[in-house]
């Protein structure tokens, strides 16, 4: 008879075992172009992988992790069942951040939906994270040092695919609290052997100064505070687009990839945007990121490492896949960790998929349009739904808008909710404008204020561009 000891601990060795098998632990890059071999595998080598990760890590979940032996039992579904991408979509129904949200508070503080428990803690533990939800228990993530090396090579071929090489010198500027992003950045600068200039605990002048005088040529920052830090240079008498600056590494925010912001940063900086898409519960090291055709393409799009993660698209009210090339809401499944590997959890960012091959020679998946507007972030406005990215697009997409905007949806005397967009703007007959171009996008019609241009407070670490102060109920 087995023990259920030994049947979690043979597991967790066979999962290990597969984990290792495709480790790479590289401070230099394999060639000019690539960080890893792994960027340019076929399409049936990167499925074969996945298959092969899936057959190992469901029986792994199955020992190792509460919440998974439980949802494995509810549905009757033995940990064998899964031995392929097909297995995992055709049996699997995704995992919500509710359902997660539900184990944390039956199960607190950690939850039982990962599978690093005290022991791997207190042997290998590396990092506590938590998740950024604005509402709600905290879904906390424990990730080990096994867990670390897997993180920093999928970063470092993020990153070397957005263009860092040997010479450039990071900024960081970022908060370190308890979200994955700044810090899974900065160990990836140290693995690969790339020098740092701490930015913490200082205010933009002093950030300046900084840029000026030591000459960084990559920041780390989320996209406000590159617009913010920017627009503080400017007035201190300094261009952004002359400094040193080449790339602007940024993550951490739901905002990144919105068509004209990242051109619109691009030109205040005269650098490239390095894109690092993910999020704490599923895809803590970078799951999305920039490609050389990305920086000159007609279209955004970001790649999706699938060789460590299944990407998919579902329909946001069925949560039935979509078709390849057809609009959905994102599930990620992350066979790149032992502490955290999830089965179809449901990341919730529409995109469109694309498995074209890329002039980079990469043939992993791409998130056309990036990934913005998840799904949480809707308004729903009359009945009429809307991201919040798409009333930005409208308004960079006219000339002469300021940086910041806001969003306010208030409710009128007689019960009416209506929208507010305040823009800046040193032409006040521009108000019209963009009402018509958020009217042709959204298909809603707002007011439209106009306010002279730096007169809207200043977003910092994190843009807050929606005030909903509509009456509920
Ligand atoms: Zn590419």
């Amino acid at each position: 008879m087995t023990h259920p000891t030994n049947r979690a601990e043979e597991t967790r060795r066979a999962w290990h075992g597969v984990l290792e098998k495709y480790l790479e632990d590289r401070s230099t890059p394999l060639n000019a172009q690539y960080w890893s071999p792994m960027d340019t595998w076929s399409r049936d080598q990167i499925r074969a992988v996945q298959d092969e990760k899936i057959a190992s890590v469901a029986p792994f979940l199955y020992e190792n992790s509460d919440f998974y032996r439980r949802r494995f039992d509810g549905l009757g579904l033995a940990p064998t069942a899964l031995k392929s991408v097909d297995d995992l979509i055709a049996k699997w129904p995704v995992i919500t951040k509710q359902e997660m949200m539900e184990d944390a508070i039956a199960h607190p503080p950690f939850g039982t939906y990962t599978a690093c428990g005290p022991d791997e803690w207190a042997d290998r533990g590396w990092m506590h994270f938590s998740s950024s939800g604005s509402t709600g228990v905290p879904r906390v993530f424990r990730y080990t040092h096994f867990d670390r090396k897997f993180w920093e090579q999928a970063n470092a071929r993020a990153l070397y695919s957005g263009g860092l090489r040997k010479g450039d010198t990071a900024f960081p500027m970022v908060g370190f609290g308890p979200h994955v992003f700044a810090w899974g950045v900065q160990y990836t600068l140290a693995a690969m052997n790339l020098p740092v200039i701490p930015g913490g605990g200082m205010d933009a002048k002093a950030r300046a100064h900084i840029i000026e005088r030591f000459k960084p040529t990559t920041l780390v920052c989320t996209p406000s505070y590159a617009f913010y830090l920017g627009g503080v240079m400017r007035e201190m008498g300094l261009d952004p687009a002359a400094s040193s600056v080449k790339w602007l590494v940024t993550g951490g925010e739901p905002f990144s990839g919105v068509a004209g912001t990242v051109e619109k940063l691009q030109d205040l900086w005269g650098a490239m945007s390095v894109e690092f898409y993910g999020c704490t519960e599923v895809s803590p090291h970078c799951g999305g990121y920039s490609c050389p055709e990305y920086q000159t393409g007609d279209e955004n799009f970001i790649h999706l490492m699938e060789d460590i993660q299944v990407w998919e698209t579902v329909d946001p009210d069925t949560l039935a896949p979509v078709a390849m090339g057809e609009k959905g809401i994102t599930v990620c499944t992350n066979l790149n960790s032992e502490s955290s590997p999830q089965l179809r959890f449901l990341v919730g960012d529409y995109t469109r998929l694309s498995d074209a091959p890329c002039a980079c020679g990469r043939n992993h998946i791409k998130g056309m349009g990036c990934l913005t507007g998840r799904s949480d972030d809707l308004i729903n406005l009359r009945g009429i739904k809307f991201f919040p990215v798409q009333i930005e697009e409208a308004v960079r997409a006219i000339k002469g808008t300021g940086d910041e905007f806001q969003i306010r949806l208030t409710t009128m005397d007689d019960g009416l909710d209506v929208m507010t967009v305040l823009v800046e703007h040193t032409d006040s007959a521009v108000a019209d404008v963009v009402a018509k171009e958020i009217r042709s996008r959204c298909e809603i019609r707002c007011a439209v204020e106009v306010r002279a241009p730096n007169s809207l407070p200043k977003s910092e670490m994190k843009a807050k561009r929606v005030y909903d102060e509509r009456n509920k109920g």
